[in-house]
């Protein structure tokens, strides 16, 4: 019999962490599959998912600049898909149907309050950054009853729509960087792209309460930008996005497998794989 096949596209796609990861749960686990990465730039994405689909692919992982073009794809959709605007899963039905899914919030959420043992419930939360990203986390973060959740973009008007967006599911409100003058955050999210080129928002000081944390939803080989602004800020940890990215992955696993694989050994893999601490 044929082996079930599964694949992440992306553009740009060779640093991709997925196949690893998929192929240590399905060794774990005992599953029989493929996972492989694919280079699908976004005027390609509707033609290759067909094709991948036709031909007896079983389930996608779609990442950047792919996620709003699945969304729209997609015909049937989870609630949390529907909330993000954007497909990170797709999964083939048994009747044929193409099914869209979002598990990034649900990664952040797992990674902060599992994997970290951090608290969002009564806590000050600040999220950096109102991409899609900042969009696919936000429901998940207001279910786990914050005391207040400020987002805070470059592009103010962006962060003021969606904490309008999401108002009714928590107590939200959207700003600019500098709007945030004289403020104190337990925990501080940064959902903004500025680590890919280095860069940290523009913030001001002081932001940190003392004891809180810090964690960029990006991850790299090396500490993020962001990961040592919030060293340097004094946080209790400042850790970086690789854990929501394995669970994130563990997800969709699921969703695809009907099992649920252990993350805890797959994300010291991955820290072992780039010198990090496990
Ligand atoms: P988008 O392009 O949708 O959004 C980018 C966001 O970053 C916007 O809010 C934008 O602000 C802001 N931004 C970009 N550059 C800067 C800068 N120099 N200074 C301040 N703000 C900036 O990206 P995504 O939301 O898809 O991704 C955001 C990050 O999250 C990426 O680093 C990505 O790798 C990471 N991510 C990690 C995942 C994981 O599993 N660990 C999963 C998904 C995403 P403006 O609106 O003003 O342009």
């Amino acid at each position: 019999p044929q082996i079930d096949r599964y694949a992440v596209f992306g553009h740009p796609i060779g640093h991709s962490q997925s196949p690893r990861i998929h192929t240590l749960f399905a060794a774990q686990t005992g599953q029989v599959l493929t996972y492989a990465a694919q280079d699908v730039p976004a005027e390609d994405f509707e033609t290759a998912a067909r094709e991948f689909f036709v031909t007896g692919g079983k389930g996608l992982n779609c990442t950047v600049p792919l996620k709003e073009l699945a969304f729209a794809w997609t015909d049937q959709l989870s609630e949390r898909a529907v909330q993000a605007k954007a497909v990170n899963t797709l999964a083939l039905r048994p009747d044929g149907a193409v099914f869209g899914d979002n598990t990034d919030g649900e990664g952040l959420v797992r990674d902060l309050t599992g994997n970290l043992g951090l608290g969002i419930e009564g806590r000050r939360i600040l999220l950096l950054g109102a991409g899609g990203a900042g969009r696919g986390v936000l429901a998940p973060l207001l279910a786990l009853a914050p005391e207040r959740l400020v987002i805070a973009n470059r592009t103010v008007a962006k962060a003021e729509i969606l904490a309008g967006e999401f108002g009714d599911l928590g107590p939200v409100v959207g700003c600019g960087f500098a709007d945030l003058a004289g403020e104190s955050f337990d925990l501080i999210l940064n959902a903004t792209a500025a680590s890919l080129g280095g860069e940290v928002p523009d913030l001001p000081g002081g932001l940190l309460a003392a004891g809180g944390s810090c964690y960029d939803l990006a991850y790299g080989k090396e500490p993020t930008s962001f990961v040592r602004w919030g060293k340097a800020a004094g946080a209790a940890l400042s850790m970086d996005g690789i854990g929501m990215l394995v669970e994130q992955a563990a997800a969709a696993f699921e969703l695809w497998r009907g099992v649920r694989p252990a993350t805890r050994s797959v994300i010291a893999a991955l820290n072992a794989g780039r010198g990090l601490a496990a």
